[in-house]
């Protein structure tokens, strides 16, 4: 079998941690069994919907490395979405509804009151065609209800949460069309997943419960003729997201992926995580998507939510670039840099734009703190000391041990504040042959006062 999976935002705002973490997921399904990767853009809603944001989603996406291999706008499939519509009715499956918003609430708050389940209670299913056509004269325009197959029990043998069952008689006739005739997510959705050959509908767990209404939505289309399989996707629930204390921190989590990549996030430090979170896997920095996508399994999914920790993601940034190579970051390192000076800096970033710092420190100019004056006559020292070889740092250090009988922090420190302006940073046998013969000596003599 090929896979089919989709992810399908809708364009009402920015993508978040919570949504790229689905979109992750689908992307990974998919590619770990060659399969396909599909962006729909549920624009049903024309009042939400705006039109910046399905290009940020594409843009979002893209960065991300998750480009779908094909792409569907609901907006643009309302016919499919009305044939179905027409066929379910004809069956009997779709029934007009009269109550206003006010009539519902009040239902449900009385059902509430009596302490029952707030069920919808199907007047409108009992209405005869007189009163129908009453209504209809009052220049009523009903809103539509799919009607459940109360006898017919829901199960489904989930891919995460494992089996399971729902009583449709606990459930109320969920409305698929607005009185405007527009659509809400539940019906097209179906549409799209039966007409597109979705095999895998992977979304979050506040989905499940519709899961369990478009499982009968699926089975009515079916039998009034949509589908060529007639066989209803595997359905995975994930659990939600949350942040290490909770809720989602205000500093990362709720974050746009704009935000995040303005930030200064590698791309493949927050699919790594999202990746891995939830999951019975260690998270670790992946390289490459394919890496990631081998060792997805929905089944090493947890039920308990998922930990989105901000410090963890920027461990997993800087891990990331501690073992990157220069070919994966050139593009965005300054000029003139190359993989020498990239080898050195590496092992202290935590974000990419912090390797600017450091090729100042190699290209200078520096700015020196002061020293003491025994330092000034050490520095000294070393400035004459300088030989250059092919490896500098621990002929001058060996060279000035010997000299001055320093060791440690002592003979150490006052030549890394000398040659770099800093208390820490790269290893100095890596940083001097980059700073270049000339410069060192310079820096060296200026640092002494000479
Ligand atoms: N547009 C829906 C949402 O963002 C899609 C849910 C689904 O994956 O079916 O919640």
């Amino acid at each position: 079998m090929t896979i089919t999976t989709r992810f399908a935002p809708a364009p009402t705002g920015r993508l978040h941690v919570g949504n790229i973490r689905t979109a992750l997921h689908n992307y990974l399904l998919a590619k770990k069994h060659g399969g396909t990767f599909l962006l729909r853009i549920d624009d049903t809603d024309a009042a939400r919907s705006e039109e910046r944001f399905v290009s940020a989603i594409r843009e979002d996406l893209a960065w991300l490395g998750l480009n779908p291999d094909g792409e569907a706008r609901q907006s643009e499939r309302l016919d499919l979405y009305s044939r179905a519509f027409d066929a379910l009715r004809a069956a009997g499956r779709i029934y007009p509804a009269y109550e206003t918003a006010q009539e519902l609430d009040l239902k449900r708050k009385v059902l509430l009151g009596r302490g029952l389940p707030p069920i919808y209670d199907r007047a409108a299913l009992a209405l005869s065609d007189a009163e129908r056509a009453e209504k209809e004269a009052a220049g009523i325009a009903p809103h539509w209800r799919f009607k459940l197959d109360q006898d017919a029990p829901i199960v489904w043998d989930d891919a995460i949460r494992g089996p399971q069952h729902f009583d449709p008689a606990q459930l109320s006739d969920p409305v698929i069309r607005r009185a405007d005739g527009s659509w809400l997510y539940m019906l097209p959705s179906a549409v799209d997943d039966i007409d597109m050959g979705v095999t895998h509908v992977l979304r979050g767990e506040d989905h499940v419960s519709n899961t369990a209404l478009q499982i009968q939505i699926f089975t009515a289309l079916f039998e009034a003729g949509f589908g060529a399989a007639k066989t209803l996707p595997c359905f995975a629930h994930e659990a939600l997201l949350v942040g290490a204390e909770g809720k989602l921190s205000k500093r990362l989590g709720s974050l746009g992926v704009d935000e995040l990549r303005a930030a200064g996030f590698e791309p493949m430090a927050l699919t790594s995580l999202l990746a891995r979170i939830g999951t019975s896997q260690p998270v670790e920095p992946h390289h490459e998507m394919e890496a990631l996508a081998a060792g997805f399994e929905l089944a090493d999914f947890g039920r308990a939510p998922a930990r989105f920790d901000d410090a963890e993601l920027v461990r997993i940034n800087a891990a990331l670039l501690h073992r990157a190579e220069f070919a994966e970051v050139a593009a965005r390192l300054p000029a003139g840099m190359d993989a020498a000076a990239w080898h050195a800096i590496r092992p202290n970033l935590t974000m990419l734009c912090e390797a600017g710092e450091w090729w100042k420190v190699i290209t200078g100019p520096i700015e020196q703190p002061d020293f003491p004056p025994e330092d000034r006559t050490f520095l000294a020292q070393a400035a004459d000391a300088l030989v250059w070889t092919d490896d500098p740092w621990p002929a001058l250090t060996s060279a000035l041990k010997q000299a001055t009988g320093r060791k440690g922090k002592p003979l150490f420190l006052p030549l890394r504040q000398a040659l770099t302006g800093r208390d820490h940073g790269p290893d100095m046998g890596e940083l001097l042959p980059l700073i270049g013969a000339d410069e060192a000596r310079a820096r060296l003599r200026i640092a002494a006062g000479m």
